[in-house]
């Protein structure tokens, strides 16, 4: 990297880099510098599995584990009331969630196959999809790891930087290389980054995690207003399809929308720009605080035109073309849902499971379906749903007969199946306050019974607690866990968006649901958008 630096260092030492801040300022720092993440796979392999959770080291155990997917599940019986209360020992499960990543969302019928056996034969029978196009299993000891790892890996699929401070899984368009609207396919980007950079040890050792999305879906599928780095399909009126840069999005306590950098980014230059943004995340993020640590601060604190200036004289050296803005989406709703038609005369189908929640022999029964309708690919998306691509016509009505009987909606999905989300929550997360997934899941069956009719978008987001792992901030109705009177409760958020409606949401104040009111409150704002909207007026626009 070039010696001169444009941009100046921050008013204190935040541990950048870029300026040789390189003592570590905080506990997290001093484990990576003592020693990369990535290694912990070694011990895991020779030593934890053999002898077992008591032999894990404290620094593997909530750290470095998570650069392999790792982290231990929070203790069954602990209410949300002691989360901030205990020390993280305290909370910890001798069991672990694994997160298994699927970029682009993309699983063939084989890989598929195998995640199923993985969730009977060790997680019991556990599968939630999430809302990053990964699937995470649960109840996994650490003696049946390097087993799971064994299976997993001889299909291609990969549990590397699934967690920790690195590059995430890539999202990717679902429906990339298939879709009849599509401006242009970002899956050979996203195959190039993660075939060449995770796992790199270049990469390793990032400020904090650092998420990346491609699309080149008119759509706008991959939610990419919340990525730290995305690239978003457009036009070039002169160099034709390609894609808009983006940086800074992400959510969590201090939400923000990522910004455009007014730069065009052909096919081909995506990996090089990804290493750009990823070096100079690496170099300059801010390491001192936690809380501070992600992309976004960064660019908040530069702005776009000094740090498209950084990624073009410090790490590209070149100048990016600039670019045309996307236009919005055509219509309010994004998730894939029901049967569409490929640009190859097949057709596409869209699940909605309820809230992400699968499990092993549901996913084996998913694989017979496919099988059946000749379909080899599934695809996950960023709304805790599936699509099936390549059925044939004649394919059609018996895997969506036989996907509605194993209880995976596509014709019958409701609005409400279809918009509600929910993060971990309380079952397992140690950080949670509340629980979710049952939760939405009885939300949703009571809102179906009350209003049968409303087939408006509308997007419920449930989180366990202020982290917005189900991007509360940018639902039409957020839900963020917090104790009302020492029972679980809601605090609401309102009115934000993606794609056609992007924006964040207004907190209301002083509000807290209690649990049990929950289906009535969303039920009184619910009808009352529906008696009140204009024709085509989407709930954000309200
Ligand atoms: Fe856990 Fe909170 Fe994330 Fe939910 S939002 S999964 S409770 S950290």
């Amino acid at each position: 990297m070039a010696q001169t630096r444009i941009a100046p260092p921050a008013a204190r030492n935040e541990g950048q880099w870029a300026f040789d801040q390189r003592e570590a300022l905080n506990g997290n720092e001093q484990f990576k510098q003592d020693d990369d993440g990535l290694n912990v796979r070694a011990r895991i392999e020779e030593v934890y599995s053999k002898e077992g959770f008591a032999s894990i080291a404290p620094e593997d155990l909530r750290g470095r584990m998570r650069w392999w997917g790792l982290y231990t599940q929070r203790k069954p019986g602990i209410d949300g009331g002691k989360t901030a209360t205990l020390e993280p020992h305290e909370l910890d499960d001798e069991y672990f969630m694994l997160r298994v990543r699927c970029d682009g969302g993309a699983l063939s019928l084989q890989q598929l196959r195998v995640i199923a056996d993985v969730s009977r034969e060790f997680g019991r029978d556990t599968a939630d999809i999430t809302d990053r196009q990964n699937i995470q299993l649960h109840w996994i000891r650490v003696e049946d790891v390097p087993e799971i790892w064994r299976r997993l890996e001889a299909v291609g699929l990969s549990t590397q930087e699934a967690c920790g401070d690195t590059p995430r899984v890539v999202l990717g368009s679902p429906v990339a290389g298939v879709a009849a609207d599509e401006i242009i396919d970002g899956t050979p980007a996203v195959r190039h980054i993660v075939e060449n950079f995770i796992g790199d040890p270049r990469f390793s050792n990032l400020p904090r995690k650092f998420k990346t999305a491609i699309s080149g879906s008119p759509h706008h599928d991959v939610a990419h207003e919340i990525n730290d780095v995305a690239f978003v399909g457009v036009v070039h009126p002169e160099l034709g399809p390609g894609f808009d840069l983006w940086v800074g999005g992400g959510l969590s306590t201090n939400p923000k929308l990522g910004v455009r950098l007014g730069a065009f980014v052909t096919l081909e230059q995506i990996p090089d720009v990804w290493v750009g943004v990823v070096g100079i995340f690496r170099d300059y993020g801010y390491r001192r605080l936690r809380t501070r640590a992600r992309l976004k601060f960064l660019v908040a604190d530069w702005g776009p035109e000094l740090f498209r200036q950084v990624l073009e004289t410090e790490y590209l050296g070149f100048a990016l073309s600039d670019g045309p803005e996307p236009p919005p989406p055509p219509t309010g709703r994004r998730d894939h849902v029901g049967v569409h038609p490929q640009a190859d005369g097949q057709f596409y189908v869209g699940v909605a499971p309820t809230v992400g929640r699968i499990s092993g022999p549901m996913l084996t029964e998913l694989a017979d379906l496919m099988e059946a309708a000749g379909s080899d690919r599934l695809r996950l998306t960023v709304e805790q749903k599936l699509v099936v691509l390549d059925v044939a016509a004649d394919a059609v009505d018996p895997l969506v007969e036989g996907l509605e009987d194993l209880g995976l909606a596509v014709r019958a999905a409701s609005t409400f199946r279809r918009g509600t989300m929910a993060c971990t929550g309380i079952e397992f997360c140690k950080l949670a306050i509340v629980e979710t997934k049952a939760r939405a899941t009885h939300l949703i069956g009571e809102l179906e019974s009350r209003l049968p009719t409303f087939d408006q978008p509308i997007t419920i987001n449930l989180n366990g607690c202020p982290n917005s792992c189900a991007r509360i901030q940018t639902a039409d109705i957020g839900l963020k866990g917090a104790l009302a009177g020492g029972e679980d409760g809601y605090q609401v958020h309102l009115g934000g968006g993606l794609g056609l409606t992007s924006g964040l949401g207004k907190t209301l104040r002083g509000l807290r649901v209690p649990a049990e009111e929950l289906p009535d409150y969303i039920e009184r704002v619910t009808r009352r958008f529906d008696e009140q909207r204009t024709e085509g007026e989407l709930f954000a626009q309200w």
